[in-house]
């Protein structure tokens, strides 16, 4: 069922009429593999400061997790603040939110200045929970002390009584394929060309090989293995929104922060309702679309499901998304990635870092989301639970009777509800014909 987003925005065109047949001789400033968020944002702001810039993409613009997200816009991502400041120090969790909060008032500027018509709304966003031991005390402290506004007060409107909520004021919400639309209408697109392999200043597609100064990857998942070792620093977590009418209204943003935890945003008539958490290829009892319609016709007994959506993102080890060069080895080729399900604001972030240090800029947050950081401590151990995941996942994949993943073998699991091969290990999935929905893999599966 296609998203809400998507219902409102059928068609996204870049300003590039058609693809010449004949070899690119062009060698362009920059070239941005992947039009979601990440990568359109990043190559506006790169054109904007004077760079020659394309845009490859797979699919066409917007396909990708972009279409499937719940557009808040906001710097509040869950139990965050105390979390970083413990595992990676307060310069680093101040970092952290400034470069959100700057991302929050970019987005405001760009859209104002622009006049877009994307439906953005300034918004209070709430964390709360319905137990009574939980992190939202520490949080509140932690927020305040990176120099977030905090709010008391909130959660009235949900359709449950809580034991907490802590508020961001400031925040906002959008329609981010209205947005997108806007912005694309200024850039050079090539959809449909899926970038194969790059090797140093050179990107080679399914369609021709182009060249360039220096590349973004912003594939949402990286599609070099190595250098980068990306495989290695994050796994993926999908989750499910239902677009609900009949319900009565929200007025704020809610995330709800207990391990089942559901998240509430309203876009225009209907109630967005997203939740049902679980990492991709793993077993979806009580998650998933079920779980969400469960919870819906329990709070929301008159209400009817008019859309439903599902999208994953990257979880990296130390809760910090990369942004900046892929590796010590590729000076001149950037990634964007892990933005742990907050993609919408993180893309901002992104772009204005990358326009920055690929224009010759130092920019203050630079450091902090550095692909090149090391925080052994922090990501520990779940770097241990996601190498030990990829092992079994290998392992049977070369054993089993299942089909196995084109990006390193592992074994694939049916899903369902999606009717797709979903990969445990790096979280690639496929249509039950082989093609890929979901990367790392660039590949289908061979029969
Ligand atoms: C259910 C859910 C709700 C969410 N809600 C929020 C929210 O409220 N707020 C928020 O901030 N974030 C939210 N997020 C996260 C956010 O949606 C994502 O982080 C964001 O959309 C990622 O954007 P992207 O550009 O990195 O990836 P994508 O949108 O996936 O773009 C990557 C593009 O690269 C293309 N591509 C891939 N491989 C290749 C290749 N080999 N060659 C060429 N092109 C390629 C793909 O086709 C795709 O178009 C949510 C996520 C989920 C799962």
């Amino acid at each position: 069922m296609e998203s809400l987003w998507r219902q409102q925005t059928k068609e996204i065109q870049g300003n590039l009429k058609r693809l010449n047949k004949k070899p690119d001789r062009i060698t362009w400033d920059v070239i941005v593999i992947g039009a979601g968020m990440a990568g359109m944002l990043t190559a506006f702001y790169l054109k904007e400061s004077g760079k020659k810039v394309l845009v490859l993409e797979a699919k066409t613009i917007g396909s990708g997790q972009t279409e499937r997200t719940t557009a808040k816009i906001t710097s509040q991502h869950g139990i965050k603040y105390s979390t970083l400041i413990k595992n990676v120090g307060m310069e680093n969790a101040r970092g952290y939110a400034m470069a959100n909060e700057k991302a929050i008032r970019e987005y405001a500027r760009l859209i104002k200045g622009r006049d877009i018509a994307c439906d953005f709304e300034w918004k209070n966003s709430y964390l709360y929970s319905l137990r009574e031991n939980n992190n939202l005390e520490e949080e509140r402290k932690a927020a305040l002390s990176v120099g977030i506004d905090v709010v008391s007060g909130g959660g009235g409107e949900l359709p449950f009584p809580i034991k907490d909520s802590i508020g961001f004021p400031g925040q906002a919400q959008f329609s981010p394929l209205k947005f997108l639309k806007s912005i694309a209408a200024e850039l050079s697109v090539i959809e449909h060309c899926r970038v194969l392999e790059i090797k140093e200043h050179v990107v080679f597609t399914e369609r021709k090989v182009f060249t360039a100064e220096t590349i973004v990857v912003a594939t949402h998942y990286p599609i070099m293995d190595m250098p980068g070792y990306y495989f290695l620093r994050q796994h993926q977590e999908r989750s499910y929104v239902l677009a609900l009418s009949g319900c009565k209204k929200v007025d704020g943003m809610y995330y709800g922060v207990d391990r089942d935890g559901l998240s509430f945003r309203q876009a225009g008539e209907y109630l967005l309702l997203s939740g049902g958490v679980h990492r991709t290829g793993e077993s979806v009892k009580n998650c998933g679309y079920g779980y969400l319609e469960k919870m819906a016709q329990q709070y929301y007994p008159d209400s009817r499901i008019e859309a439903r959506w599902a999208a994953q993102d990257c979880m990296p080890h130390d809760g910090i998304p990369f942004i900046g060069k892929y590796s010590v080895f590729t000076p001149d080729i950037y990634v964007i990635t892990g933005f742990q399900k907050w993609g919408m604001t993180m893309s901002m972030v992104a772009a204005l870092i990358l326009r920055d240090e690929i224009c010759g800029e130092e920019n203050p947050y630079g450091k902090v989301f550095s692909p090149q950081r090391l925080h052994v401590r922090a990501g520990f151990t779940n770097l241990m639970k996601d190498v030990f995941t990829s092992m079994k996942g290998i392992i049977k994949g070369n054993i089993s009777e299942k089909p196995q993943c084109a990006h390193m073998g592992c074994e694939l699991i049916w899903n369902e509800e999606e009717n797709s091969w979903d990969c445990p290990c790096h979280g690639s999935r496929f249509t039950k014909d082989g093609e890929i929905l979901d990367n790392p893999a660039v590949k289908e599966i061979e029969e």
